[in-house]
């Protein structure tokens, strides 16, 4: 039977700490009371891959009721062994943040008020502006004549929230359009 590190010493530490301390007499019913109230009691534990880089680290949620409940390094992964970076220990407050913006926001132009708005009102606006922008700014050739099918107007700015894949399909859509001012805010 094939019996992971982590799972070694799950079964050796609950093991010899229960024969241990019931062997000397402790009463461990207090203790089995407080692990009933981990926080990841009665989860299941599901095994992912951090995507915020290429060095994919496993990750270990806890999920209970479809809600994570935890998240930590998988001490098996053997390029991290059980560590994370900072974007992958924050795992779970990404999910679960009262803090995190549900819903899109939109400050109209000249206004000092955001106001919440629908995924179609966005969506539209942000597709109309790079439309118009593309349109009017796309040059075929720069100044010495050489053919650059390029537009010089619009800039992104990624996110480091933002996967390894995600991170791929934005770079294709924008080089489509031909976007050159392309950058990313994750300084790891
Ligand atoms: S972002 Fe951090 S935790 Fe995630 S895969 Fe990269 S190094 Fe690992």
């Amino acid at each position: 039977m094939y019996i992971s590190r982590r799972g070694f010493i799950k079964l050796t530490g609950m093991g010899l700490a229960s024969l241990g301390l019931s062997g000397l007499g402790f009463n461990l019913r207090p203790v089995r009371a407080y692990a009933a109230g981990l926080k990841i009691e009665g989860s299941k534990e599901i095994l992912s891959i951090c995507g915020f880089c290429s060095c994919g680290c496993n990750i270990i949620m806890s999920v209970r009721d479809g809600r994570m409940v935890s998240s930590e390094g998988d001490p098996d992964y053997p390029v991290s062994e059980g560590t994370l970076c900072s974007k992958g220990a924050a795992f779970l407050s990404m999910h679960n943040n009262e803090h995190r913006l549900q819903r899109p926001k939109y400050r109209a132009p000249g206004s000092d008020k955001w106001e919440e708005k629908d995924w179609d009102f966005v969506l539209e606006r942000i597709a109309r502006r790079v439309k118009d922008n593309r349109d009017q700014d796309f040059l075929l050739k720069n100044g010495v004549g050489q053919q650059v099918n390029r537009v010089e107007t619009i800039f992104q700015l990624g996110s480091s929230q933002m996967d390894n894949e995600e991170c791929a399909v934005s770079h294709q859509m924008l080089r489509g359009l031909g976007v050159v001012y392309i950058d990313h805010q994750a300084r790891v």
